[in-house]
């Protein structure tokens, strides 16, 4: 059975059932590790089904296709890969379609993808056979028209509305409403939901279409779709960039927890918690699903699964092929007062057989079963040493959670979880570089991008663009994150320390500076600007350092004879350009390095933290396999950018001509003024070092 509608019908009416939503990481060692992570969780979570995100115009089919292979095939897991159709060709429509069905994969989630822009996507205009594909509609038209009734086809919904592509009025579900109509009686079986943090919002709208009075979706399975909350930072940022309200209440308790991951975390348990137990709480004509966009991260959503009773017990089935034993048998399901239906036999644990797969007793005493006790006080984060040595033991749901960790790397995991921040993070962590999921963007629509950042024709314009941003004129450049409060400026209190270095090597040099940051000598981790961490318990420390675009001929005749002169031990640099030539200050890692583990020597911690009973925390590195990763999506972003424009336009042709000659450069100042007098002058000439050179004031 792996159409996920027949095996949403087969649970009882009350029961519940969650699905995993995954994207396709950024490396091959975040693609290895992804691995292990997906059979921990098939084991240990069991979901009904999992999905596999699609890259926006494609840009992720490849490794899609990839992961969701792993999934169905490897793992065995009812999979739905996500399917755009906007902004690539119908041929790869179809490739992906008939490998799903090569794969075995029975469910497809149905969507639009960016808005269409058929003109730009295609350079050479030699096809044009998307043309047809303008909603998400249409591909599901064509998924019936094409296959019949082979897949089983979802549609998504924005219980806040989904944005209007020029953003100018205001989001109205009613708006898409007739939409959402069409796209379920071209032959939709599932809705999904845009994630939600509005409990309200989210009742208000299920109710809207419960009650639609053309029947439409009378009975049809909406999944709501939450996101466990990591960091106070990926809380604002996604839900900006989803167009997503974070209700007061949820915004002022996160408030004042923000500098401490761990705290947030653990609030964020409760507070998906309590939009679950509401949704459980109504009535439904057939079983509650959830969704959970996981970002490739295991450890909270464990939690929130095991928090709200949503794991099904084991059975005999879960021993076989299937993991996802709740498909197979009615007898699995999670009834709605928490106890499972039918208890059977527990197994003697496959998660023994693999290393790899050691179970990890986190949170024994913690929560008896049943128990919705806030986790806040309880919960920890990270595994004791010894529960990883410990003999695995039946996954006894009274007294344990389920998360393992990595095979002889302690800990290091539990580091990818605790610090899932974006391209800075670990390269060998699945959830590297990605927080949105859906491949480069610019974050902003078309018509948004030609009104902030205009027409330039010259270099002279894109370093206006630069110099605005720097001075928080101009909240967002293309290479931003995204998801910046326009009156904000976009720029962190930390750059604004140097604001006047930044200028000088955007006015003085003409170079565009993406990223950076100052040194900071060990200041208490209180720090109105610097500190993070458990507050006013250690001490932060950053080296300094800039990535920034510069001219090729720059590259050669300043650049390079300062890396000269200054060696390793000063500046650590890699750089990159549009062709993937590649030069550092390292000695090169071997052609198949992201396939093993990274040189420990390569891995260049640019923050730190030292806090009272943990070992030193490293939340930014900088290395290679990162930065070559973070550099092919940086190119993108230059097309991407250049795509708002007519073909052949004067800013497309500037665009397209600076992309091919900039390269990108990352330089790391490796002194931050240890073991110098605070505020001495000794510790000014370090910390200061790396601006001075690169301005040749020094
Ligand atoms: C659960 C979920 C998963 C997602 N996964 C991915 C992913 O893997 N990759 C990715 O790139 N993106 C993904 N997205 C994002 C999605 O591609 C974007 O939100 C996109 O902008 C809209 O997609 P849609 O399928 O809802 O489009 P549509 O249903 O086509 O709607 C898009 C907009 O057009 C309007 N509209 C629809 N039909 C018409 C019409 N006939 N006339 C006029 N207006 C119309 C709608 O009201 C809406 O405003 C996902 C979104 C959700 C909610």
């Amino acid at each position: 059975m792996e159409r996920l509608t027949d095996k949403i019908a087969a649970l009882p009416p009350d029961a519940n059932y969650f699905s995993l939503e995954f994207f396709p990481p950024k490396t091959q060692m975040g693609f290895a590790n992804i691995q292990a992570r997906l059979e921990r969780m098939a084991h240990s979570l069991r979901p009904l089904f999992v999905t596999v995100t699609w890259g926006a115009g494609g840009s992720t089919a490849t490794r899609s296709l990839e992961l969701a292979e792993v999934c169905q095939r490897q793992l065995n897991l009812t999979t739905c890969l996500h399917l755009t159709c906007t902004n690539m060709s119908r041929a790869l429509v179809d490739k992906a379609l008939e490998e799903a069905k090569v794969l075995g994969i029975r469910n497809i989630l149905a969507l639009r993808g960016d808005p269409p822009r058929s003109e730009e996507y295609n350079m050479h205009g030699e096809d044009d056979s998307n043309k047809e594909f303008m909603y998400a509609v249409d591909l599901v038209k064509y998924i019936r028209k094409q296959h019949g009734d082979y897949f089983c086809v979802g549609v998504a919904a924005y219980p806040e509305g989904h944005p209007t592509d020029s953003y100018q009025e205001a989001q109205d579900p009613m708006r898409d409403l007739p939409y959402l109509v069409e796209k379920v009686k071209a032959g939709a079986d599932f809705i999904m939901t845009q994630l939600t943090y509005d409990l309200d919002a989210y009742m208000k709208f299920e109710q809207l279409l419960r009650n639609h009075e053309s029947g439409t979706f009378k009975s049809i399975p909406i999944i709501p779709g939450l996101m466990p909350i990591h960091s106070y930072k990926i809380l604002t940022r996604v839900t900006k960039l989803s167009h997503v309200n974070i209700p007061q209440p949820i915004l002022d308790s996160m408030e004042h927890l923000k500098y401490d991951d761990d705290s947030v975390k653990q609030a964020g348990v409760d507070i998906i918690t309590n939009i679950v137990e509401g949704i459980k709480k109504t009535p439904s004509p057939g079983p509650r699903g959830f969704h959970f966009y996981t970002l490739n991260l295991e450890k909270t959503v464990s939690f929130i699964l095991e928090n709200c009773n949503l794991i099904p017990p084991y059975t005999e089935d879960s021993d076989g092929e299937d993991t996802s034993a709740i498909a197979t048998s009615t007898m699995d399901a999670i009834p709605k007062d928490g106890q499972p239906r039918a208890f059977t036999r527990r197994r003697a644990s496959s998660i023994n057989s693999l290393p790899h797969n050691r179970v990890i007793v986190d949170r024994a005493q913690l929560h008896q079963a049943g128990s919705n006790e806030s986790s806040k006080d309880s919960a920890t984060h990270e595994a004791p040493a010894t529960s990883a040595g410990m003999p695995a033991m039946p996954p006894d749901r009274s007294t344990t959670l389920q998360i393992s960790e990595g095979l002889g790397a302690l800990g290091r995991e539990a580091t990818w979880d605790d610090f899932p921040n974006g391209r800075w993070g670990d390269a060998r962590s699945p959830a590297f570089g990605e927080i949105d999921g859906y491949g480069p963007s610019l974050h902003v629509s078309a018509a948004v991008a030609r009104k902030v950042w205009g027409h330039p024709v010259s270099h002279e314009d894109i370093n206006t663009l630069f110099r605005r941003h720097v001075s928080g004129e101009l909240y967002i450049v293309p290479w931003s994150e995204g998801g910046a409060e326009e009156a904000t400026g976009g720029l962190n209190p930390e750059t604004k320390v140097i604001r006047p270095e930044l200028l000088k090597l955007i006015d003085g040099r003409g170079w565009w500076t993406l990223a950076s940051q100052p040194a900071v000598n060990g200041v208490r981790s209180d720090h109105p600007i610097f500190g993070w961490g458990p507050q006013g318990e250690g001490f932060v420390f950053q080296k300094p350092f800039v990535e920034f675009f510069c001219p090729s001929k720059d590259y050669k005749s300043i650049l390079k004879p300062i890396f000269e002169k200054y060696d390793h031990e000063q500046f650590a640099w890699f750089a990159v350009n549009e062709s993937g030539e590649f030069e550092s200050s390292l000695p090169a890692q071997p052609a198949d390095a992201d396939t093993i583990e990274m040189n420990p020597d390569n891995v260049n911690a640019v923050t730190w933290g030292v806090f009272r009973g943990k070992e030193i925390v490293t939340p930014t590195i900088i290395e290679e396999v990162s930065f070559r990763a973070w550099g092919e999506e940086a190119y993108r972003i230059w097309d991407e950018w250049r795509r708002v424009f007519p073909r052949g336009s004067p800013t497309e042709r500037l665009l397209d001509s600076t992309k091919k000659d900039v390269w990108l450069v990352c330089v790391v100042g490796q002194q931050f003024g240890a073991g110098t007098e605070p505020e001495s002058k000794e510790e000014e000439d370090e910390t200061k070092l790396l601006w001075r050179v690169l301005a040749g004031e020094q």
